[in-house]
C-alpha cells in the first residue's frame, strides 16, 4: 500500500486555485501538510478555499495558505512572486501550473485575434513566465516537483479546438524542454492530462453536455497530487487521469 502523501514543512504553488480542478488540488496539497500559495484573479474563490484550508487544520493540525490574487498575464507580477517566495521561504517544493482558458470553439478562421492573443497569453507566455520565475526556487529544494496542466486536446486536436490545442502543445513542450534541461537535478517535471472533469471550462467547452457523467474536479485532483511526491521518479513525462498512468510522447531524434 503507498504511505499517505505527507508534505508537511513543504511550500506548493498552485495557479487556477480559485475553483475548478485547481481548487481541490490546493485543498488536497494543504491537507497533506503543504503550505499553499493560492493563486488566481477571484478573491472569493481563493477566500472560500482558505476557509476549508482552515477548517482542516483545525481537525488535524496540517495545512496553511497564503493567497495571492494575480492575473497570469501581468508578467511583472509573476516576476515579483518569485521573488516574494524566495524572500520568505528561500525555496519552492512543489509547482501546479493549472491556470488555463479555454478561449473560443470556432473555427480556425473565425477566432478573433484578441481572443487568440489571451488564450496563448494565460496558457502559454504566463505558464513560461511563471516557470522562469520558479524555476531558480524548485532547484534549491531537495525534491522540487513541477505539475504543468495540459489537455487530451494537445493530441487530439480536434476541428474548433485549435487556439487551445495548440496553447496546450506548447506548454506539455515546455515542460518537455524542461524536464530534460534538469533531469540530473532532484526536480521532476511532468505534464498531466486530467480528462474531462466537471468544471465552468468543460461546461463552456460543451454546452450540451450532462455535468453529472463527468467525474468531479475532487476526484481528479486526488489523483493528480500524488505527483508532488518527494518519492515520484518520472520526469518529462504527462500523466493521463483517464488511463491512470504514465505516458510519453518523446519522438527519437
Ligand atoms: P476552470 O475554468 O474551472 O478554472 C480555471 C482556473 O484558472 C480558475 O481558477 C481561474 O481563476 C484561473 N485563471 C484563468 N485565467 C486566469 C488568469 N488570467 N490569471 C490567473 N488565473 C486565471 O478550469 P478547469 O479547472 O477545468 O481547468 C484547470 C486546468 O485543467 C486548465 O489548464 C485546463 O486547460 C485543464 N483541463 C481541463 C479539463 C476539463 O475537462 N475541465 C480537461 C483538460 C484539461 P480566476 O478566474 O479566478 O482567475
Amino acid at each position: 500500500m503507498t504511505p499517505p502523501l505527507d508534505l508537511t514543512g513543504r511550500v506548493a504553488l498552485v495557479t487556477g486555485a480559485s475553483r475548478g480542478i485547481g481548487y481541490f488540488i490546493a485543498r488536497d496539497l494543504a491537507a497533506a501538510g503543504a503550505h499553499v500559495i493560492a493563486v488566481a484573479r477571484t478573491v472569493g474563490g481563493l477566500e472560500e478555499l482558505d476557509d476549508e484550508i482552515k477548517a482542516e487544520k483545525a481537525r488535524s493540525g496540517k495545512g496553511e495558505a497564503t493567497l495571492v490574487p494575480l492575473d497570469l498575464t501581468d508578467m511583472a507580477g509573476i516576476d515579483r512572486l518569485g521573488g516574494a517566495i524566495h524572500e520568505r521561504w528561500g525555496k519552492l517544493d512543489v509547482l501546479v501550473a493549472n491556470a488555463g482558458v479555454l478561449g473560443v470553439i470556432a473555427p480556425i478562421g473565425h477566432v478573433e485575434a484578441k481572443v487568440f492573443d489571451k488564450v496563448m497569453s494565460i496558457n502559454v507566455t504566463g505558464t513560461w513566465r511563471l516557470i522562469r520565475s520558479v524555476d531558480p526556487l524548485l532547484r534549491l529544494s531537495d525534491a522540487g516537483r513541477a505539475i504543468v496542466m495540459s489537455s487530451g486536446a494537445a493530441h487530439s486536436a480536434k476541428a474548433y479546438w485549435a487556439p487551445y490545442a495548440a496553447s496546450k502543445a506548447a506548454v506539455e513542450a515546455m515542460a518537455r524542454s524542461w524536464a530534460d534541461e534538469t533531469k540530473n537535478l532532484a526536480l521532476r517535471v511532468n505534464s498531466v492530462n486530467p480528462g474531462a472533469t466537471r468544471t465552468a471550462m468543460r461546461a463552456q467547452a460543451m454546452p450540451g453536455e450532462d455535468p453529472q457523467t463527468l467525474p468531479h474536479p475532487s476526484e481528479v485532483a486526488a489523483k493528480i497530487v500524488a505527483l508532488a511526491s518527494p518519492s515520484l521518479g518520472e520526469t518529462g513525462l504527462i500523466y493521463d487521469v483517464p488511463q491512470g498512468r504514465f505516458i510519453s510522447y518523446r519522438m527519437p531524434e
